[in-house]
């Protein structure tokens, strides 16, 4: 395996004990989101991806509300800066089937958008369909996560999260209600989700849906993650071993398929989204110069409908002190 080593990113030092953190994408040198914040209700997460990344850091476990959420809410609102939006969520999804019963996601919704806010909703759960009302209220978008339309393969791939074609009709809703909407596919998996008619399922079904932006990436494998993907698909192991360990390259504590791999997806990703009118991004990929949407991340999606009024800039001191 071929090692890189490239510069790192200067990281904000956040302050302890925050609930709405300064966004930190694991230290990886490839991640070209902007700056902004990351905000997640639930610790663990219910859906289960068998590829996740954020197991490796918080365990596999079934999504939790937050201990003291809505106190620990309340006062970080105070200390953060509108300039930068929030990513509702970056390490555990916000719309589990707990959600149902817990609410807190909407709560958390109540809270922020009225104060103008901007918020980018990041889930695979179709019941962010429930909160089209105040979403499409208030300074918000939705990217929601599809891999695969294959109901078959998705259940495998993340047992617990709701069908793709459900996703598909949450996106539907979430259109009709005048909220802004992109698709991750992501990740797309080489031998088993990177065929063109997979590709192609899913971003006709999303651009139907009234999705205009698709970020993507390839599977990028950690220990822990590659067991469960290879565990669930043993066929992979040989191939997958070439892939990853072999043939491909360490950045930033992954495992990345050689680069050339990853181009020859990324571009077949990218000329069906072209064709369908979408704009286009890769995620932590280090290949802008392929990417047509102005954010990788579907943040410039988040419409301005409530503006902000005399804020104190805080966020430059804050991340000094
Ligand atoms: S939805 Fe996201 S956070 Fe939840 S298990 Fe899947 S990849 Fe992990």
């Amino acid at each position: 395996m071929r090692s890189s080593k490239p510069g790192k990113k200067p990281q904000p030092s956040i302050p302890r004990g925050t609930l709405i953190g300064v966004f930190d994408p694991w230290r990886s040198s490839l991640c070209t989101c902007p700056l902004k914040y990351s905000l997640n209700p639930y610790t663990g997460c219910s859906h289960f991806c068998l590829y996740c990344y954020a197991t490796s850091y918080i365990g596999l476990r079934k999504s939790t509300p937050k201990k003291d959420y809505r106190e620990r809410l309340l006062r970080d609102i105070n200390k953060i800066d509108p300039r930068y939006h929030i990513d509702i969520s970056t390490s555990s999804d916000p719309y589990p089937p707990e959600e149902e019963q817990h609410r807190i996601t909407r709560w958390t919704l109540e809270q922020l958008l009225p104060r103008g806010f901007r918020v980018l909703i990041v889930t695979k759960g179709a019941l962010v369909a429930r909160d089209a009302d105040i979403l499409s209220k208030g300074n918000a978008a939705v990217t929601m996560t599809i891999t695969t339309m294959d109901r078959t393969l998705a259940a495998k791939l993340e047992p617990g999260a709701p069908s793709p074609r459900d996703r598909v009709k949450a996106l539907e809703k979430l259109n009709e209600a005048g909220v802004p909407i992109g698709l991750r596919l992501d990740p797309v998996f080489p031998m088993l989700t990177d065929d063109e008619h997979s590709i192609r399922e899913v971003l006709e079904a999303a651009a139907a849906a009234g999705v205009r932006f698709v970020v993507t990436s390839v599977y990028k494998a950690r220990p822990d993650n590659l067991r469960r993907v290879l565990s669930a698909f043993p066929e992979l192991e040989e191939e997958y071993n070439k892939i990853y360990r072999a043939r491909g390259e360490r950045i930033s504590g992954y495992w990345y398929p050689e680069l050339g791999l990853r181009i020859r997806i990324l571009e077949k990703v990218r000329a069906i989204a072209l064709r369908l009118g979408l704009e286009f991004a890769t995620c932590r990929e280090g290949l802008q110069h392929l990417n047509t949407a102005p954010s990788c991340d579907g943040s410039h999606l988040i419409p301005t409908r409530i503006a902000q009024k005399g804020y104190q800039r805080q966020l430059d001191a804050w991340l000094r002190s």
